[in-house]
């Protein structure tokens, strides 16, 4: 079973709860005006990797809370993430997923199986009207974080949303998390 990515980030305090390894997934069909990921629409062919591989690496990451499934549209490729994460929950990780789709639109066989294998997950479409950089992990003041397990309490994400930027060897600039407008603007003067 294979999952088509767009990236990867071996640890990111950005995304969900603690440090976590993060997968971007490719493709998503809902065209949010504003996208901040707009190259991760397309369904074609970019990063295969297989769920085993995957579950491998993460696996032997030290130190993380869990896993953050975003992208692209995560309810996309819900079978093989939902392979994914019954592996890592196995070992004790935690799964944090962000989707474009409100909570009661996932009403499919493969949707409701990997809601039942996630502990957060922060639902609906991203509205530029609506931006936030107060709210943690939203983008917009719409989007709604729902409590699926009873791993974590609300009090852990009343917080101040954070953001991230982290430099490649290659010189590579990615900014994850939930920048607000004048650290996106330091960004492409970089
Ligand atoms: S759901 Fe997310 S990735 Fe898809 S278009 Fe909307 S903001 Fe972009």
């Amino acid at each position: 079973m294979r999952l088509n990515l767009a990236h990867t980030l071996l640890r990111s305090a950005a995304n969900g709860p603690g440090e976590r390894f993060v997968l971007w997934v490719q493709g998503c069909p809902l065209a949010c005006p504003d996208c901040w990921n707009p190259d991760t629409w397309a369904f074609e062919r970019r990063d295969l990797r297989s769920v085993e591989e995957l579950a491998s690496v993460i696996l032997a990451t030290e130190g993380i809370e869990g896993v953050t499934f975003t992208g692209g549209e995560p309810f996309a490729q819900a079978r093989a993430l939902t392979v994914l994460a019954e592996r890592v929950r196995a070992a004790g990780l935690s799964v944090f997923v962000f989707t474009g789709y409100d909570l009661d639109e996932l009403t499919r066989p493969e949707h409701r199986a990997l809601l039942a294998v996630t502990d957060v997950l922060v639902a609906g479409r991203y509205v530029e009207a609506e931006r936030t950089d107060r709210l943690a992990w939203r983008g917009s003041a719409n989007q709604r974080v729902h409590d699926l397990s009873d791993r974590y309490s609300p009090d852990d994400w009343n917080e101040v949303a954070a953001a991230e930027f982290h430099f490649a060897k290659d010189g590579t600039l990615t900014v994850t998390g939930f920048p607000a407008a004048d650290m996106l603007a330091f960004a492409v003067d970089v």
